[in-house]
């Protein structure tokens, strides 16, 4: 279905939400890149596909996308969670060339005006409040990290929630409350303390991401993790790994003996390459 074919996306509240179309079959999610050189994360239902952020560049973006067999002329919107240049590069060239709305915070989208150029279509969230996009409700919560607004998001289809949380400093009760009941949570886990301390980063970066406003460590992974583990939760993909402060074996460390007795399967998306496509079918 194209785009212009589709009811426009309207801002609504939780609990004026109602889902159209008949329920899909499966969610699918992949996430394309993830790393400070670069996040985008696929979803879709089959008939809406998003990608939150673009934060590669555009031809990049659709060589991984083409290279897990998603179309990039398939997709309906690109979500934006702050303007961290590791999150928007593609934003505006994603924009132009596939005719794609873009859905922003209006702060965000004023810090980063210079860099996305032209956009057509621009619709401007607001972090708790839902808004629509088809058949996914999108509900943006606010972050601790050093951006303008930073969001992290849950996106709802009839029968599945996905959390999506990276780029935080910390895990505040309200990133806690709103990841429960996820199926499918794609959650920061940036850094090992010990490598980051011992590490070539300078101090005052090394500060940053440590600090309130900057990245999750493995062990708050893991603790965030703790707390919102469920029997339903599928996946969990660990992303925004930092390439010299940590590794996916430390991550895997510290998050594996927290699933051991759960159902739930753990992947680690990479930086220099898209996921494995993860479905999750409507009867599961
Ligand atoms: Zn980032
Ligand atoms: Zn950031």
């Amino acid at each position: 279905m194209k785009l212009s074919e589709m009811p426009a996306a309207s801002v609504i509240q939780a609990d004026k939400f109602e889902m159209i179309g008949k329920p899909p079959q499966e969610i699918k999610v992949c996430v394309l890149a993830s790393g400070s050189k670069g996040n985008a994360i696929y979803l879709s239902d089959n008939s809406t596909s998003i990608l939150v952020d673009a934060g590669l560049s555009g031809i990049e973006i659709q060589r991984r996308m083409e290279s897990v067999h998603l179309d990039p002329n398939d997709l309906s919107a690109v979500v934006v969670s702050h303007e961290h240049s590791d999150h928007i590069k593609g934003v505006g060239i994603m924009a132009r060339r596939f005719n794609l709305p873009i859905y922003i915070s209006e702060k965000t989208r004023s810090a980063a005006v210079s860099r996305l150029g032209k956009i057509a279509d621009l619709h401007s969230f607001e972090c708790g409040t839902t808004f629509q996009i088809n058949g996914f409700a999108i509900h943006p919560f606010s972050i601790s990290h050093d951006a303008a607004d930073p969001a992290g998001f849950t996106l709802n289809t009839s029968h599945c929630k996905i959390g999506i949380a990276t780029d935080l400093g910390i895990a505040t009760e309200l990133v806690k409350k709103h990841l429960r009941g996820s199926r499918l949570l794609v959650l920061e886990a940036n850094h090992d303390p010990e490598m980051l301390q011992t590490g070539p980063y300078p101090w005052p970066l090394k500060q940053r991401i440590k600090g309130r406003s900057g990245h999750l460590s493995n062990y708050d992974s893991g603790n965030l993790l703790k707390e919102v583990l469920h029997d339903d939760l599928r996946h969990v993909i660990l992303a925004h790994l930092s390439q010299e402060n940590n590794s996916p074996e430390k991550a895997a460390g510290v998050i594996g003996p927290i699933l051991a007795k759960s159902n739930t399967k753990l992947e680690i998306a990479r930086q220099d390459q898209p996921s494995k496509l993860i479905k999750i079918p409507n009867n599961q």
